[in-house]
């Protein structure tokens, strides 16, 4: 098949998206899967020496072709979705996975890999080629290719186990949260909830034929009942149910995931003996940018001791609030939510519609660009290209002497068939053949609200200022894809990063929305034309941290558990705890606060993890943010919109990708490991303000 009959195999330039059917897609993946394999088979049988440019270079263009069409896939099946495509998507998503799965396994190129980094010649590689090479093995070793044959086969029975037991995790807390419901008869039970909420729980209740109301435990009727419900019962019976989903205190014991979460640790604990580590927490950090458990552990300590005295004023803060504005003397779990959002309401009023009207959305891209264009001595500029919809834009990065940096779609609005939610997606990772280079392309997917048509006049779509903040972190992301200088496939922009450091370009972009400096020039109201009036944006900068003591403490608590469950407890070892359970009551009674009752459950829903991907890495979330806190402090000092500290932080971290350890790119940036002062600085965590 050629690149005529099929828009996409045709990687020459930006894709053809206006010629691409979902009957293209089956026959492209095929293609390029058989193309990979018999590539694959080439390298892998082939009696030449295992060099670079005989293993690898073959190898990443056989991938990128695959990616390049697969992530197009991905991508309108996620943005302009019809049946036909998700059925397309859905029918070639096994196969793909396949081909990652038997890649990853393939012993035959575990020992080409093994002969290159042994070989004279790997001294001479570049750092990003060695790079490449040493994560194959790492992955490799990590996925059981270097166990003796018995050990192997054990391997793969508890990988499958545990794959289908977070399955098995998931479904339960699915299952459970479907099958619980409390119905109220009368409205005047409701009291301070929101009326779309209630509306909401009415059509629930009639869809089954039921008068009243029918309240759940999803997440858009469960959050706005414990932060506004008046009737304090209505709220603890709503809490208790949350606070029990699949476990042995919820309603249904066929949900229960008691078990499932001790043969998921056991399994863990015998996949990180088999490969020769102590505890799962090790395997799990040797991909990461943390080098080990006890340097997690006393991260996660240290953040929560600094953190506690402003944990526990906001906590004291609260039950005063409550004892003397709501009457509640003694507030239990259920009461907080509640009283939290009076007090908020209380101290910050300020609608989130007033600040709406000083960000159009033209505005703030303006406002994006050029601080972009100023710290990255860049040029932004829109230009022409084929898109897959009306409302998306396409725009292009040179750097000063007008040479292509790299190339992206703006995506912003919400609409049916497209995903919630946002995020960057590559389109095209940079690389080079030869003297070709392919620069790289990027996904910038958000779903603000669409212009409006007030009688027969467009007005400007207006962004909130979380959506300003969203949008920032987005295209963080993004400029992590574009500005890459690094050639090589597989750690060249957000490739190969280590996954507790990737959001660290994304979240610094977030700390420019809170500066006073930028949103002067970013903000203009879209009637009257004046910029964000200051006493605005401080009662905006106080709100954000309200309450951030209390919130840090509660995240501190979550990565205590998880690291706590995955090094210090193994199920049935005796050992110092009893079952996880254990683990948890320690782990509060070592950071907690606030005191939780004895019928908390809310580890038999933790599926970050127990089902997700954050198992023994809950504590990324934190560890991102210090990183990228610590270094934003850096244009604090030298200047927010300082092009000096642009270009250093472009070169020593955008530019690198994975090409090099984040902790070095981060020293080389900062000038000395990261600190946690930073980010509780930006977090009103301070005791001299
Ligand atoms: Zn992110």
């Amino acid at each position: 098949m050629n690149p005529s009959d099929n828009p996409l195999l045709d990687h020459g330039a930006l894709m053809r998206y206006d010629r691409i059917t979902p009957e293209h897609v089956t026959p492209a993946v095929d293609a390029l899967i058989a193309a990979a394999r018999a590539t694959i088979e080439r390298v892998a049988t082939s009696s030449e020496a295992a060099t670079w440019d005989s293993v690898a270079a073959p190898i990443a263009a056989a991938l990128d072709a695959l990616d390049r069409t697969w992530s197009t896939v991905r991508h309108l099946n996620a943005v302009v979705s019809t049946p036909a495509l998700r059925g397309a998507y859905n029918a070639n998503l096994p196969k793909v996975t396949a081909f990652h799965a038997d890649l990853g396994q393939d012993e035959r190129l575990f020992a080409k890999y093994r002969a290159i980094a042994a070989s004279p010649a790997f001294a001479s590689l570049s750092v990003a080629q060695r790079k490449v090479v040493e994560n194959e093995l790492r992955d490799f070793r990590l996925g059981g290719a270097e166990l003796a044959p018995a050990d192997k086969a054990r391997f793969k029975e508890v990988q499958e186990a545990l794959a289908s037991l977070s399955a098995k995790f998931d479904d339960n807390v699915l299952d459970a949260t479907n099958a619980w419901a409390y119905y109220v008869d009368d409205r005047s039970r409701l009291a301070g909830v929101p009326d779309d909420v209630i509306e909401q729980a009415r059509t629930e209740a009639h869809a089954e034929g039921r008068e009243g109301y029918k309240l759940t435990l999803r997440g858009p009727c469960y959050v706005p009942v414990m932060q506004y419900a008046d009737d304090r019962s209505l709220r603890a019976h709503v809490h208790r149910g949350y606070a029990t989903l699949a476990s042995d205190l919820g309603d249904d014991p066929a949900f229960d995931n008691t078990a499932l979460i001790e043969q998921i640790l056991a399994l863990r604990h015998e996949e990180a003996r088999l490969l020769g580590y102590a505890s799962f927490a090790e395997v799990s950090l040797v991909p990461k940018m943390a080098n080990t458990p006890s340097e997690v552990l006393a991260f996660v300590r240290d953040l929560g001791r600094r953190a506690r005295p402003f944990a526990e004023r906001d906590y004291a803060e609260l039950r005063s609030f409550a004892r003397d504005e709501l009457g509640i003397d003694d507030p239990k779990a259920s009461d907080l939510a509640y009283a939290s959002e009076k007090l908020r309401q209380r101290r910050y009023a300020f609608s989130e519609q007033e600040v709406k009207q000083y960000f159009p959305e033209d505005r703030v891209l303006a406002g994006l660009f050029d601080l972009v264009e100023t710290i990255y001595d860049v040029s932004i500029a829109e230009a022409p290209a084929v898109t897959w919809h009306p409302d998306v834009r396409f725009f292009q990065i040179h750097d000063r002497q007008g040479a292509m940096v790299g190339q992206f779609y703006l995506d912003l609005h919400a609409r049916e068939g497209k995903q919630s939610g946002a995020w960057m997606d590559d389109a095209v990772n940079r690389r080079r053949e030869g003297e070709r280079v392919q620069h790289p392309v990027a996904f910038l997917t958000c779903n603000f609200a669409p212009p409006t048509r007030v009688n027969g006049v467009s007005r400007p779509p207006l962004l909130t200022h979380r959506d300003v903040v969203t949008m920032f972190h987005e295209f963080g992301h993004g400029l992590h894809l574009l500005l890459t200088r690094v050639d090589v496939p597989g750690v060249s922009g957000i490739e190969g990063v280590e996954w507790d450091a990737v959001e660290l370009p994304s979240q610094i972009m977030e700390n420019w929305t809170w500066e006073w400096e930028v949103l002067q020039r970013m903000t203009r109201h879209v009637d009257t034309g004046a910029p964000l009036p200051r006493a605005l944006f401080d009662r905006m900068l106080s709100a954000k941290n309200f309450q951030s003591g209390l919130a840090t403490l509660r995240q501190v608590e979550f990565a205590l558990f998880d690291m706590l469950l995955h090094t210090e407890y193994v199920p049935g070892a005796g050992g110092p705890y009893a079952d996880a359970r254990a683990v948890l009551a320690a782990a509060r009674r070592e950071v907690a606060v606030v005191p939780r009752p004895d019928y908390d459950r809310f580890m038999h829903a933790f599926g970050h993890v127990f089902a997700g991907g954050y198992a023994a890495g809950y504590y990324s979330y934190k560890w991102a943010e210090v990183l990228s806190a610590d270094a934003f402090s850096v244009f604090e000092e030298v200047g927010v919109l300082s092009p000096a500290a642009g270009s250093r932080f472009r070169d020593e971290v955008l530019a690198r990708g994975g090409s090099r350890p984040a902790l070095e790119s981060f020293i080389a940036f900062r000038g000395r490991p990261p600190q946690l002062d930073a980010l509780l600085r930006h977090n009103g965590m301070t005791t001299s303000s």
